[in-house]
């Protein structure tokens, strides 16, 4: 069978940064006085519930405010136009909003809870969660239910395929690299050693004196663009759109 020709997106916080979506984290790493990782600590969630569920309750009320932007709906549109697989470390739901589908969210959803009890995982939109009143809808456990978003700590069952899609590119596929330094998955590192066509679109080139292994690098990709996510967009879809189109030799 000849191998029909795969686009794979992996994105990260900057796809969404021009859309407004804050990181709550303040220069001092504290989020209203609690260290950032006790309020997404996977060991210690549970000890530290109320402050859990406002801390998430904030940015999930919050997303009802932001809109996708041209990035987000290229990538969605490039879903009906090639093989395309969207992989994101994102949390929002933008990317479903610009008409996007099977996103693989590695690093979970923001407007979905989880049931630790019964692993039952269930749409909340962009309500609050209230820990005093609201259960789960399958068990009615309370105590248990945290959002279903991977916290410090807490394995991260779609890492797996999130490898497998991105070790199966060949050289004439396409990876595309958005609003990623390459800090938490080492896209850079992964991109070093893929033979498939490669851009990154990034806000700017990592500080030499930041950067560590595994992070983005000019080096590892064929095109790169230094701009926001948002003003990338048509330059982006023309690289892609050729690439995507070009004769493909043998194939392999
Ligand atoms: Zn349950």
């Amino acid at each position: 069978m000849p191998h029909e020709r795969h686009l794979v997106v992996f994105s990260g916080a900057g796809l969404s940064a021009d859309s407004g979506i804050a990181t709550f984290r303040g220069s001092d790493g504290l989020w209203e006085n609690h260290r950032i990782d006790e309020v997404c600590n996977y060991l210690t969630w549970e000890r530290h519930r109320d402050s859990v569920h406002r801390f998430y309750n904030a940015r999930r009320v919050a997303l009802a405010e932001v809109q996708p932007h041209a990035m987000h709906r290229l990538l969605a549109s490039w879903q009906s136009r090639f093989k395309t697989t969207l992989i994101t470390q994102n949390i929002d739901d933008l990317l479903e909003r610009a008409g996007a589908s099977d996103v693989l969210h590695v690093h979970g959803v923001l407007t979905r809870m989880r049931c630790e009890a019964c692993e039952t995982v269930w749409d909340i939109g962009t309500t609050a969660w209230d820990p005093s009143m609201d259960c789960c809808p399958a068990c009615g456990s309370k105590d248990k239910v945290k959002p279903d978003v991977v916290f410090f700590n807490e394995p991260a069952p779609l890492y797996e395929p999130m490898w497998e899609v991105l070790g199966s590119l060949r050289r004439d596929d396409v990876l595309v690299v958005i609003g990623t330094d390459g800090a938490v998955v080492p896209i850079g590192g992964i991109a070093e050693q893929l033979k498939c066509r490669k851009v990154l679109n990034n806000l700017e080139p990592v500080a030499p004196e930041n950067f560590v292994r595994g992070m983005v690098a000019p080096r590892q990709f064929d095109r790169t663009l230094y701009k926001p996510a948002a003003k990338a967009a048509g330059e982006l879809d023309e690289i892609v759109t050729a690439w995507m189109a070009a004769w493909s030799g043998s194939g392999l």
